[in-house]
């Protein structure tokens, strides 16, 4: 390609000057415009679930856009939409009644933090604190990076982001000490909202914990008032082994962030799902009340109809065995890493398996991670190591054959790259 003039995500240009140009999308492959294809490992940053344009979504991506573009969803509404919110509140866990269209996980989460202080402001008992977990990931506005953990992602921009009470990670052995602490920070009821990733912790790090962790959080936040944000953005649409991972902790949080895989990873969309005492707390004759957010392509017809589509998929075709044949394979394709000297630690959680390769530096910006990359990309092979922490999060349709591929790869990069303890 000549000069480009594209300004990559996460990406220092001038580290990684050659961008490879992608032409098509097809299963659990990417095709280079030089002919080679590279297996999707991570399901292009966790978005694509069933597989790369499943034919069922584009079909009804085309069908929608042959009749809809954009409508203005204030104080308009369209089919796509009322159906897909009627699909939604089934298929979430019980008491999210209500369906709010955003564009991205980021925005999901925006209007999750603002529906939770918009509540207690709405009742009449303001409450001003946002509870975090460490390592979380939220997103990468302002509001979303202050809910995050604090590091090389957000340093630059410290200043402007809002102060939170965080509890720890709840390591294996740990788990009380983050309940205990939550319990004293919900203690004096100025927390809005606890928000959290059920049961793995991605961007962070593809940290795992026990469900029952967040069903004791859940029990906590009830009793002390406290709504629970499950951002089920990236964990949502059978990652983690279940539709969401609440179902896991049999809890229903107050308010459940949804995108990347509800449209089956094709075009943008995002939803916050809350409770019906959300959604009357702003609702009322006093226009001050009302939820003040949009953003422009709010509930895109064409982006709910994709949603549809997927949705149908889950009804029609074998995704919860497809999701559990997976789950098997990368509990099993781990193993073989349970004594491999180079890695330190290996844990999967349903569709997720994720290794820590022992090197010496760590950390998002440690050397190992583009190293890695490289190293897996000349193999054709998409992985992305979240610092030294190499993890596999694959469209439902990878082959374990393929996967076999990954993993002997993988076994290959931790005798090059790793070191012994
Ligand atoms: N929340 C979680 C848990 C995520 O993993 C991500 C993205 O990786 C986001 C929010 C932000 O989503 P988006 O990149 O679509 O804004």
């Amino acid at each position: 390609m000549s000069q480009s003039s594209v300004w990559h995500p996460f990406t220092q240009h001038a580290l990684e000057p050659a961008i490879p140009e992608i032409v098509l999308t097809e299963g659990a492959y990417l095709h280079r415009a030089d002919g080679t294809r590279i297996l999707d490992a991570i399901s292009s940053w966790w978005v694509v679930t069933h597989g790369h344009r499943h034919p069922r979504i584009m079909k009804a991506i085309e069908t929608t856009a042959s009749s809809l573009d954009q409508i203005i969803f204030a104080g308009f509404t369209h089919e796509p939409a009322e159906r897909l919110a009627k699909a939604l509140v089934s298929l979430a866990p019980a008491g999210l009644d209500w369906v709010f269209y955003s564009d991205s996980g980021s925005t999901s989460v925006e209007v999750a933090l603002k529906m939770a202080l918009g509540y207690f402001g709405n009742i009449g008992a303001p409450r001003s604190r946002i509870v975090v977990m460490e390592h979380s990931y939220h997103g990468d506005t302002i509001g979303t990076m202050s809910v995050g953990a604090r590091g090389v992602f957000n340093a630059a921009y410290e200043p402007l982001l809002f102060e939170v009470d965080t509890i720890p990670f709840p390591a294996a052995g740990r788990e009380q000490e983050t309940l205990d602490r939550f319990e004293a920070v919900a203690r004096d009821r100025r927390a809005a909202a606890l928000i959290v990733e059920p049961l793995v912790l991605g961007a962070g790090g593809m940290l795992m914990y026990p469900a029952w962790v967040l069903t004791e959080l859940k029990k906590i936040a009830e009793a002390s008032g406290t709504l629970l944000i499950a951002d089920e953005v990236m964990t949502g649409w059978g990652r983690t082994g279940t539709m969401f991972a609440c179902e896991q902790a049999s809890i229903s949080p107050d308010i459940l962030c949804t995108s990347k895989g509800l449209t089956g990873g094709t075009v943008p969309l995002a939803a916050t799902l809350a409770t019906d005492a959300i959604f009357q707390a702003h609702y009322s004759e006093d226009r001050k009340k009302t939820f003040f957010h949009s953003s422009s392509y709010t509930a895109n017809p064409i982006a709910c109809a994709a949603a549809l589509a997927n949705v149908e998929i889950w009804q029609d075709e074998p995704v919860a065995e497809r999701i559990t044949a997976l789950s098997v394979m990368q509990a099993a394709g781990l193993q073989r890493f349970r004594d491999n000297p180079y890695f330190a630690d290996c844990r999967t959680t349903g569709t997720i398996a994720a290794l820590d390769l022992r090197t010496g530096s760590a950390g998002y910006l440690a050397e190992i991670g583009p190293k890695l990359r490289a190293f897996f990309l000349e193999r054709g092979l998409l992985v992305r190591p979240l610092g030294n922490v190499l993890y596999l999060l694959p469209p439902y349709c990878i082959t374990g054959e393929e996967l076999d591929g990954l993993y002997d790869a993988i076994e290959e990069a931790g005798e090059r790259f790793g070191s012994r303890p």
